[in-house]
């Protein structure tokens, strides 16, 4: 399953590292996205956030990094599922905005997967780079299975 803008991957991701290595990011991440899973409060976010870091910096997939959270931390499969592809596409979003706040004059425009409504919301809408879209969030994801994406939008 595709669920992360992989035109933009390069295996050994080390800024999207970085960013999912900052302690508390998982659980501010969920909070600031509005999006809980059953039985995510009972978990130790921290732990599967560097277990999602690790696996961001390897480039590894989102199964192996799913695999490595059920093994390692004992934590049910679909609870696992969930947070390495919420985790793996937070930080992906985070870091492509990162990117684009940088270069001056950039707008972001949110590409709708079709995921849910809310995510069709904010499709095609643009924005400064940092600024909430029309569900309230900077970046995807919006919602559970989210496989939205931020793209630079440039106007010529
Ligand atoms: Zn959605
Ligand atoms: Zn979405």
């Amino acid at each position: 399953m595709i669920t992360v803008d992989w035109s933009a991957w390069k295996p050994g991701d080390e800024d999207s590292q970085l960013i999912a290595s900052a302690p508390g990011w998982l659980a501010e991440g969920l909070r600031n996205q509005r999006i809980s899973f059953p039985g995510s409060e009972d978990v130790d976010l921290d732990s599967i956030a560097r277990i999602i870091a690790l696996g961001l910096g390897e480039g590894s997939a989102e199964a192996t990094v799913t695999k490595k959270i059920v093994n390692e931390l004992g934590l049910l499969k679909p609870l696992a599922t969930s947070l390495a592809h919420f985790g793996m596409a937070l930080a992906m979003s985070q870091r492509a905005l990162g990117d684009y706040r940088n270069v001056e004059g950039v707008r972001v425009q949110w590409d709708s997967a079709g995921c849910c409504d809310k995510c069709d919301k904010n499709d095609g809408k643009i924005v400064e780079a940092g600024q909430a879209f029309t569900t309230g969030h900077q970046f995807p994801p919006a919602c559970n299975y989210c496989i939205c994406c931020i793209m630079p939008f440039i106007e010529f």
